[in-house]
């Protein structure tokens, strides 16, 4: 408690010295770093797979894929399409480690999983890196998303529950095919998760695959529910290929 109430007047101190500036825009903004111009201007998933969370143009519960072949999770949240300038936000954070970018996508994302009123999970689990990737990056762009969203929900995080086992490529540049042959078996469990609802968190959702196999993971080791929430996800157009890199976006 005493830590919450000193991280909260720690934040306020430093929005009164550092006054927030829009990501976005670069202008100023009252309340986080996001103005309500801009705000407004997100491409929200407002109509989606309630199973998957892929963009949906006629009103119905589920995709096509869920209604015949459902993913392992039970429900999916992804308050945007993975469009501008989301897409850029979320390269510049992963790439060059922009973290206000994360603390107000993470926001957003708490406030839109808030808005369905759902039954609150009882754990975070960010999607974890391997080591040797996370040396290299020297942060888990899924746990700077996770963080602000634990604040808001007041859900514990944890880091060190699951590992990832072995050291894969980068996932994007392979075919769905060959993601999910790259991750079979790439997550380990470590502690008890019997009947707990663990919400998986990570930036974006593609194929699905590594949140499949992470899903299974937890279900495997007596997770009652596992849901995922992602800040976007790219739409069916977009999952024969991966997200475009552009230029500067290179690991550091
Ligand atoms: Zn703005
Ligand atoms: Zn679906």
């Amino acid at each position: 408690m005493r830590r919450q109430y000193l991280t909260e007047r720690l934040d306020c101190l430093s929005k009164w010295l550092l006054p927030p500036t829009c990501v976005v825009c670069g202008g100023n903004s009252k309340h986080r770093d996001l103005c309500h111009d801009c705000a407004l201007a997100l491409p929200w998933n407002d109509s989606c797979c309630a199973r998957c969370a892929l963009p949906l143009a006629v009103t119905a519960a589920y995709c096509g894929k869920c209604a015949t072949r459902p993913p392992p999770w039970s429900q999916a949240k992804s308050p945007f399409v993975y469009d501008f300038p989301v897409d850029s936000l979320l390269r510049q954070l992963k790439f060059s480690r922009r973290l206000p970018n994360g603390r107000v996508l993470g926001e957003l994302t708490a406030e839109w999983v808030a808005s369905f009123d759902e039954s609150k999970p009882d754990l975070l689990i960010p999607v974890p890196l391997h080591w040797r990737r996370q040396l290299g990056r020297q942060f888990n762009q899924a746990t700077e998303i996770a963080r602000p969203i634990q604040r808001r929900l007041n859900i514990p995080i944890s880091e060190r529950l699951c590992k990832r086992s072995h050291y894969t490529p980068q996932q994007s540049g392979l075919s769905a095919g060959a993601r999910k042959r790259n991750l079979r078996n790439a997550f380990v469990v470590r502690g008890d998760v019997s009947n707990t609802h663990i919400a998986i968190i990570d930036d974006i959702m593609t194929t699905g695959s590594t949140l499949a196999e992470l899903s299974k993971a937890l279900l495997r080791a007596g997770a009652e529910q596992v849901d995922v929430w992602t800040v976007a996800r790219v739409t069916g157009a977009g999952l024969s290929y991966p997200p475009p890199v552009r230029e500067g976006d290179k690991e550091t």
